[in-house]
Parts: structure tokens; sequence; C-alpha cells
């Protein structure tokens, strides 16, 4: 049994793995902060919040529905060779996963796709694996969840995953199933969100599901300590531009499920920040003053309303530029 330690005279949030098993957290009164970090503080406490209701379960078509609610969403394609899912979720969800999986068919999950390495997309990895799933991860991926792994970001120090919870399919740049009657392909372009990014386009649904690499309508998380950077997430939504049309259902890591031209605002508001973010740089400006300037301040009321703010987010940019 792992104990997050908590401060002796209060906490915000208290909760324990057993054998695997978060232990949802209890909200208390503070008579002072808890701990600053991803699962006190951070977005990690917001995704346990968020997992103890309901589940938001969107069919899309041709088999695909989307599941919100289990830390990152979740892409199922549901038919007779079984079900496809893209993101494990998190394991406080797996009740709430199993009667929704269950609604959209009796087969049983055949893969799991880990877009990245990031706890709110892999944590359902062991329970999957143990009900039939082999998971699926870009070997950059593979190397973070069997790793120590410490995100300065999140004031947090990953353990390796359990064995039974490890990715066993690895892909370098690229892999196709045909499954359900579709093609499935599942794609790396490099460095993005992390150094370990797929997308995963169902070629029949004409629908591309893109991780962390697109947050619909809220600023994105940049892990620029595991390989990631801002222009790299650019270059993701770039491509992702390029390869979608009009029709194409585009499904975020975070936010609702989009179209290419949610894509397109998301790509203009990297670009927009960045833009502004370097040219503070090139005067010489430190982080500090940078910040204070608010070179985000244009999109903040349509993008800062989740779990960056503005000032994180321009901190992220920075770091990458
Ligand atoms: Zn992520």
């Amino acid at each position: 049994m792992k104990t997050l330690r908590t401060s002796p005279l209060g906490m915000m949030l208290s909760l324990a793995i057993v054998a695997g098993t978060w232990v949802i957290p209890t909200l208390s009164f503070a008579s002072e902060p808890g701990p600053n970090d991803y699962f006190h503080t951070g977005a990690g406490a917001r995704y346990l919040v968020r997992a103890q209701t309901a589940l938001d379960i969107e069919p899309q078509r041709d088999g695909i529905t989307v599941l919100l609610g289990s830390g990152g969403n979740i892409t199922v394609l549901s038919g007779p060779d079984g079900k496809f899912l893209v993101d494990a979720g998190i394991s406080p969800s797996r009740a709430k996963l199993q009667v929704a999986f269950n609604q959209l068919g009796a087969t049983s999950v055949k893969y799991v796709v880990n877009t990245h390495w990031h706890w709110d997309h892999t944590d359902g990895n062991a329970w999957l694996h143990a009900a039939g799933a082999t998971i699926v991860a870009q070997r950059n991926t593979y190397k973070h969840l069997t790793q120590t792994t410490h995100v300065n970001e999140w004031n947090w120090t990953f353990s390796p995953v359990p064995v039974d919870a490890r990715p066993t399919l690895l892909v370098d740049d690229e892999k196709t199933f045909d499954f359900d009657g579709t093609r499935i392909e599942v794609e790396n372009l490099g460095a993005g969100h992390t150094d370990g990014d797929l997308w995963v386009y169902f070629v029949k649904a004409d629908t591309l599901v893109l991780g962390d690499t697109f947050w619909n309508g809220h600023f994105p998380y940049i892990d620029n300590e595991d390989g990631g950077n801002i222009d790299s997430a650019i270059q993701w939504a770039n491509s992702a531009i390029e390869r979608t049309t009009d029709k194409t259902i585009v499904v975020p890591g975070h936010g609702p499920v989009g179209n290419r031209a949610d894509l397109i605002a998301f790509r203009d508001m990297l670009v927009g920040v960045s833009d502004n973010v370097r040219a503070l740089k090139q005067q010489g400006k430190s982080l500090d003053e940078i910040i204070a300037a608010k070179p985000a301040a244009a999109f903040d009321a349509r993008w800062g309303g989740f779990v960056i703010g503005q000032d994180h987010f321009v901190k992220l940019v920075y770091a990458g530029l």
C-alpha cells in the first residue's frame, strides 16, 4: 500500500492507492494548505473529483463512442471483433466504464492505445489488461511507464506501473489495424505534447483521435520535461489540420468532441501565444517579466477556463522556446 502523505493539520484531498486501485479522495476543510502537487492541487485532483460523477457518453458514427469524465477522453470503437479503445482513463471510473462498455455491446475490449504516458490516459491499463486487452503505445510511452519519472511541473514522482499495466505492443512510427470492418491508422509524428504521442485515425468513421496534442477550448499542458514543446505541438496541430476535412470528427484529449474548425482555432491560439512570448523573450525579458506582460490575455476568455490558466500556459510555452 502506498499512501500519499498530507499535512497533519489538514488537507484538501486525501487519497491512497491500495493494490493499484485508487481510493476516491475525501474532501476536508483545510486549516492550512495541503501539498501543492498533481494529486492535491493539480490536474490529477481535478480528474479524481470529476470521476466521482457520471460519465458523459457521446455516440458519434460507425460504431464510435466518446466517453468523457475519466481523466482524458476515451474513444471506443465497438463492433463484431470487440472493442478498440483510445486511452484508458483512470481506475476509479472502472465500474462506470464497464457499465458503459456493456451498453455498447457484449464484446470485450481487445485493444487499448495509449496516446501518451500521462496518468489520466493510462491509469486504467491494469484493469483493462486484466479484462483481456492488449495495451498499445509508442516506444517512449513504454519507457516512461516502466521507469520512475519525476515531473517538476507537477511536483510529483510517478513510479513504474505494474508489469500487467505495461504496453506490450509497441509502435515506433506507425501501425495499422484491420478491426471491426475498418482500417485503423496509428501514427507518431515525432515529439508533440510529449516524446511518445500517438494519434489514431478510424478510416470508415473518418474520426481522428488526437490525445493531448489537441485540447478543445482549453490551453493545453505541454510536457517539456518529457520531450514535448510548443513548436512540436504546433506541428502536430498543423499535420492534423492537413489530414482532416470539414467532415472529420476530431477527438481531443480534453474538452468536447470537435471538428477541423476547432482544431484550426486551437492551432491559431498556439501560434498567437507562441509569437507573443517569443517576441518578449527576444527583447531579453525574464520569465517573470513575460508573465507580467500577459501575452496570452487575448486568448484567456476562450481558452483559460480549465486546468491550465494563462500564466501557467505562458510558462509552458516559454520553457519550450
Ligand atoms: Zn497529457
